[in-house]
């Protein structure tokens, strides 16, 4: 560790005792399906099988009632309904901007909220999920950062995020269609760039992105898959092998000095062991390039000089580089870059030979733009002062 400056502060974590009560089946793998059938008295021999009719049911067809998984004996849908609910969790609020994108306002059991949000492009759509509620650490440009509430969401709730967007999107496939059928799927792409560090919630992110990778269910390819981190270097080379998606990085600085101050998380795990751990991940997960993003903030990381820098470090890995002007949000230290300045920071990096989009802000009028997202009912809020002090800038 390079310094001992605390990288969680005062956040309150709630426990993760889930109310009592049948279990749900949404967010288990397939090992945990079948012993949850065994254990209810389905023979050992059928529970292979019965995973994958009750599979197919859950994330082929989008079915949630038992009594409608016609393949199944009534008397076994009887069974499996009195153990046994197929549940998402429930959305409080859905908001349509004027671009078309849609935020879903999600409570999950306690009565915590993330949100979800949905992107449609011309050639695909991109839906951003959340992880956490809230988020431990503290990049002091990120809405979700001032959080103080935090609690892992489970694989259900995770993979449940994907479901709540399918049903509204009506994108089920009906009887006798295989899914793609009526063309281009709606939601085609996956981001874990919602509330939260993916990789402070690893297991349950990466059980939820196997069932989202099934074959036999929602069956995205792991192609269309991109979790982005902070920089949780001892979880990039587990992402690679136990996942195996795309990587994204939130790189947003070019000298520790910097970077300390944008993502506290540097402090332990600073650029250079960033980018050994970036280094290897291409080919550890098979994936051509990662993506780092690079969030631009007026005076602080855009100039010339940290352009040249960035193309510097990471020369010899595989890259494209995102840059995000910056979303305000009540309370911000920070100002978005001008947009020649971004251009001509833009430039630099793809005169170097990488592609450099700037990321279109999607969805501001309702607050569904990267980093504003908080739930609204959110009350425990840290001060503008603690912010800009976490921060080490002056307001
Ligand atoms: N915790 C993960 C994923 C969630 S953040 C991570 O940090 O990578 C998703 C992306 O939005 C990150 O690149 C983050 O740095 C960026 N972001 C956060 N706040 C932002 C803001 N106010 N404006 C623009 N981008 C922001
Ligand atoms: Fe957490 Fe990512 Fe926001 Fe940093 S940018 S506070 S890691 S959600």
């Amino acid at each position: 560790m390079s310094s001992s400056a605390p990288i969680t502060q005062d956040v309150v974590t709630i426990p993760r005792n889930l109310p009592e009560g049948p279990v749900n089946l949404v967010g288990l793998t397939r090992e945990q399906l079948s012993t949850a059938l065994i254990e209810i008295g389905t023979p050992e021999k059928q529970a292979r099988m019965r995973t994958g009719q009750i599979w197919q049911w859950i994330y082929h067809w989008g079915v949630r009632d038992f009594a409608d998984m016609t393949n199944l004996a009534k008397d076994y849908r009887a069974m499996l309904a009195d153990n046994f609910v197929v549940a998402l969790p429930e959305v409080v609020s859905r908001q349509v901007s004027t671009d078309g994108t849609r935020k879903y306002l999600v409570r999950i059991a306690g009565g915590h909220e993330v949100e979800t949000v949905y992107i449609p492009e011309p050639d695909r759509g991109t839906l951003c999920i959340s992880s956490q509620v809230g988020c431990t650490l503290t990049c002091s440009f990120c809405h979700t950062g001032t959080q103080k509430l935090v609690r892992n969401l489970t694989a259900g709730e995770i993979v449940g995020q994907i479901m709540i967007a399918r049903d509204d999107l009506g994108e089920w496939p009906e009887p006798g269609q295989g899914s793609g059928v009526a063309g281009p799927r709606l939601l085609s792409n996956i981001v874990l760039m919602g509330m939260g560090e993916p990789l402070y919630n690893f297991e349950a992110v990466r059980d939820a992105m196997l069932i989202a990778m099934d074959g036999e269910g929602i069956s995205l390819s792991r192609r269309r898959i991109t979790l982005s981190t902070s920089g949780v270097v001892p979880e990039i080379s587990r992402t690679a092998e136990e996942i195996g998606c795309m990587l994204a990085v939130s790189f947003h600085g070019t000298t520790d000095e910097v970077r300390n101050g944008l993502v506290p998380i540097n402090k332990r795990w600073p650029i250079a062991e960033l980018l050994d751990a970036l280094r290897a991940y291409p080919k550890l997960s098979n994936s051509e390039r990662i993506t780092f993003e690079y969030v631009m903030l007026k005076g602080v990381n855009d100039s010339d000089e940290d352009a040249r820098r960035l193309v510097k470090l990471i020369r010899g890995i595989p890259a494209k580089i995102n840059l995000i002007p910056f979303n305000e949000w009540p309370g911000a230290p920070y100002e978005r870059s001008d947009p020649d300045r971004i251009e001509a920071f833009a430039d630099i990096v793809h005169n170097a030979g990488y592609a450099s989009p700037v990321r279109r802000p999607r969805g501001e009028d309702i607050m569904a733009a990267c980093g504003q997202l908080k739930s609204a009912t959110e009350r425990a809020r840290k001060s503008r002062a603690e912010i800009a002090a976490e921060a080490g800038v002056s307001t």
